[in-house]
């Protein structure tokens, strides 16, 4: 503790900037993702002070037009994972006994960078490496990156706060120690924002972290990387490693001093690393802390008296921004037949109002790639599937074209069957599955809702029967970490709504909360007695 009991920044969201035609921030992003669509970046490991150039490269490009290489990155051995724990650890107690002011102050101040010196180039790299049309970029890895940097510091205020009673002559406390040893991020491709977030927060409570993330985002984690290093991040809290996931985590999970693994990614990536570090256990120091977020099936529900424009707007919202590459994203979508007609045909109007997919840059797409050949190949291999199942028609879509970008067309697959293959299974793309209800069903349809996926992240009920609301949102209690009463299922804003599911969508330690900061803390009770007892005698022993 510092001499002072200072009050961090009241926490406010960043206002999202509109890109509008004519506006500054426009052409600004625009000449930030030229400058970087014609340059070429080299990314090295970033491990202690050092720039780590392995030689053994892989190129990178833009999902949208994956013949063009906007620059390479290095891929780690082996030793250099080793080099990056050994770097953590001799990090650590400088980094664990630093005032929590300045602690909070690098990351303040990264928040600060990212609103704004670092806003076009942190957006114009997240369009280019993930495809991202400027207003997904802005809310994504702008303003959420920033909320999260802000509410964290703000959340890490108030648990520091939290402090036990203390009975006459003593005197409780508690200090929120980091934990003993490092911790593991993992992150996905598809949000910068968790990209920055999983290893920051860990980081701001005091740990020291490895960090490994996506292979498809590494061209803008550089943006991340070079805005906590001006931000004043000293070197070797956290240490940058790309490569073989498997080998990488193999030897982190070696290391007796792994302390915790902040994941976010598939299910069955999660579900593996859980196990080897069951396997693992009895050479680590303390229990390591397991956070993972994970995959969705996220649905919405309409009821009859819902109104058909908005059932409309949440499905084409919730299913197709970011090409439906959203944890959140809606996938399966259950209408009453009563207004299913004047839903599916008001779907199909927006639909057919978006461009072609194609690139970010042409800011009047809608729609743009998804992140990569393998994604695209499993999408259409789904969509064709689809054609010729009996009980599966597409109504809007249905075409791909890999030629030049991944271009996956905005999908409505209409089926007869609630179990039907793309009502259970993540597809982690634009293409959305509808099954029609006879309206007399509302109640075991509910029931059909909540059995259908092993996941549970979001949903959302659109009615304007406050009993049906009612209804649902009692019978759908566990099927949705994030539930939403008339919304679409994504866009989850960090100090608002915390974010998170259960079941096999994760441990809902809820990112953007001190929930989730808790977990990177191990708390110590320290009791100090003033006036120590000198005679082991009770009164009672007369
Ligand atoms: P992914 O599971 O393919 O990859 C996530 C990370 O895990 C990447 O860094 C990847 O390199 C690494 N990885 C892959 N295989 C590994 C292995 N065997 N061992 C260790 N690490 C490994 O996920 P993705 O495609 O990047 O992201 C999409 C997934 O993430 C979807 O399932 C989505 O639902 C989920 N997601 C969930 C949330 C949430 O908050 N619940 C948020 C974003 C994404």
């Amino acid at each position: 503790m510092g001499k002072g009991f200072f009050q961090v920044p009241k926490a406010k969201n960043e206002p999202i900037k509109s890109y509008a035609p004519g506006t500054p921030e426009r052409d600004e992003v625009l000449k930030a993702y030229r400058r970087y669509y014609e340059g070429s970046v080299d990314i090295p490991l970033y491990i202690g002070s050092k720039e780590i150039k392995t030689g053994n490269t892989r190129p990178m490009s833009p999902p949208h037009d994956h013949k063009h290489i906007v620059g390479q990155y290095h891929l780690a051995e082996k030793e250099h994972v080793q080099e990056a724990i050994d770097n953590c650890l001799e990090s650590r107690n400088a980094w664990a006994n630093l005032t929590w002011e300045q602690r909070a102050a690098i990351f303040l101040k990264a928040a600060e960078l990212i609103a704004g010196p670092y806003r076009a180039k942190i957006n114009a790299a997240t369009m280019i490496a993930q495809s991202k049309t400027i207003h997904q970029a802005e809310i994504d890895s702008a303003c959420e990156l920033i909320d999260f940097l802000r509410f964290n510091v703000a959340y890490m205020a108030d648990i520091y706060e939290e402090q036990p009673d203390s009975a006459a002559g003593l005197w409780n406390r508690v200090e929120y120690r980091p934990l003993e040893g490092f911790v593991y991020a993992i992150t996905p491709f598809n949000f910068t924002a968790i990209a920055g977030n999983l290893p920051a927060s860990a980081a701001l409570m005091g740990n020291v972290v490895v960090w490994k993330p996506s292979d498809s985002q590494i061209f803008s984690a550089k943006v991340i990387v070079d805005v906590f290093k001006e931000a004043g991040l000293p070197d070797g809290v956290i240490n940058v490693v790309y490569g073989d996931p498997v080998m990488i985590t193999e030897t982190v999970l070696a290391s007796p001093d792994f302390a915790g693994i902040h994941f976010t990614g598939s299910t069955h990536v999660f579900k593996q690393l859980w196990k080897q570090i069951g396997n693992n256990i009895d050479i680590y120091k303390t229990y390591p802390r397991i956070v993972g977020e994970t995959g969705g099936k996220d649905f919405i529900i309409a009821h009859p008296t819902a109104k058909p424009q908005q059932v409309a707007t949440a499905i084409v919202r919730g299913a197709f921004e970011f090409q439906g590459q959203k944890c959140s994203a809606a996938s399966r979508v259950y209408l009453p037949k009563s207004t299913s007609k004047e839903i599916l045909d008001l779907v199909k109007k927006d639909v057919e109002s978006f461009n072609k997919p194609g690139s970010p840059e042409d800011m009047s797409n809608f729609i743009t790639a998804v992140i990569h050949e393998g994604s695209f190949d499993k999408l259409a291999k789904y969509i064709d599937q689809a054609k010729e199942d009996a009980n599966a028609e597409i109504i809007v879509g249905g075409g791909y074209d890999k030629s030049e970008g991944y271009f996956i067309e905005p999908t409505v697959i209409l089926t007869t069957d609630p179990k039907y293959t793309t009502m259970e299974t993540e597809l982690f793309g634009p293409v959305v599955t509808v099954y029609i209800y006879e309206d007399q069903d509302w109640s075991s349809t509910l029931k059909l809702v909540d059995e259908t996926s092993e996941y549970a992240l979001t949903g959302a009920v659109l009615a304007t029967d406050r009993y049906a609301i009612d209804e649902a949102t009692k019978a759908l209690q566990n099927s949705a970490g994030n539930f939403y009463i008339n919304d679409k299922p994504t866009g989850a804003v960090v100090g608002q709504q915390p974010f998170g599911g259960a079941r096999a969508s994760g441990t809902n330690d809820k990112a953007g909360s001190a929930q989730n900061l808790l977990r990177w803390v191990s708390p110590r009770l320290i009791k100090e007695t003033f006036v120590t007892p000198e005679d082991y005698r009770y009164p009672f022993l007369g």
